[in-house]
């Protein structure tokens, strides 16, 4: 983690935002969708919509005209208009500041929860996303493929004052080196220390390895 931290010391949210209503929104929308393209609409929509209520009095087709760009436009906008009804109603239109009550929130699972306790209230937390995951399993830091397990695992194996930042330091890496198809293994710096669990290729290149060295696969020419 010494490595990961060196390599990306600003490790914070990619999502454009100025408060934790905007992080919320932004957040939602970047399922499935890349933090540039998020950030290239919110300027426009967060003008538009500036407090909860705005979101929830929110006419759907034009909140949907205005997330469009960043894919399954329907259902995020539909999602983001209960959740601001959902603030407006029980939190007088503030964003709540604990996990319990943020997952409550339409369209907020635990990873965008953790990102917006991490980034808007400094609250650490460890934001499982694909990268994450993959990057968890290939270290050998879990088998789980279960978010919410590995998220657990990495809560027990690293020090809480570090989880918000080894999340965006692992989804990084996840963007940058460590990619899904293809891990660049050759030009990592994590190379010398990782397992490289799972990674394609490798398993069948280790057990060449163990036959050629392995005098029980030689038969009887040892
Ligand atoms: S060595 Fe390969 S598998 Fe391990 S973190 Fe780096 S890119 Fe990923």
């Amino acid at each position: 983690m010494d490595t990961l931290a060196r390599l990306y010391p600003e490790a914070f949210t990619g999502l454009a935002h100025e408060n934790p209503l905007q992080l919320l929104v932004a957040t939602i929308l970047s399922a499935q969708c890349t933090d540039k393209r998020v950030n290239q609409i919110t300027p426009a929509l967060f003008a538009r919509y500036p407090t909860a209520r705005d979101y929830a009095d929110a006419d759907p087709k034009e909140l949907e005209g205005y997330v469009k760009s960043t894919g399954f436009f329907r259902n995020k906008a539909k999602n983001i208009k209960a959740c601001g009804r959902t603030l407006v109603d029980r939190f007088g239109g503030e964003v709540p500041t604990t996990l319990s009550e943020l997952v409550t929130l339409p369209g907020v699972g635990r990873k965008t929860a953790n990102v917006v306790l991490g980034d808007a209230f400094q609250t650490p937390g460890i934001t499982v996303d694909t990268h994450v995951g993959r990057l968890s399993r290939r270290l050998g830091l879990t088998r789980f493929r279960d978010p919410v397990k590995v998220e657990r695992v990495l809560m027990g194996l690293l020090p809480q004052t570090g989880w918000t930042a080894v999340s965006h330091q692992l989804i990084l890496h996840g963007r940058k080196v460590c990619l899904a198809r293809k891990p660049r293994c050759g030009g990592c710096e994590l190379n010398t220390l990782c397992p490289k669990i799972g990674v394609k290729g490798l398993a069948k290149k280790r057990k060449r390895r163990k036959k050629v060295n392995d005098p029980s696969d030689r038969g009887a020419n040892p």
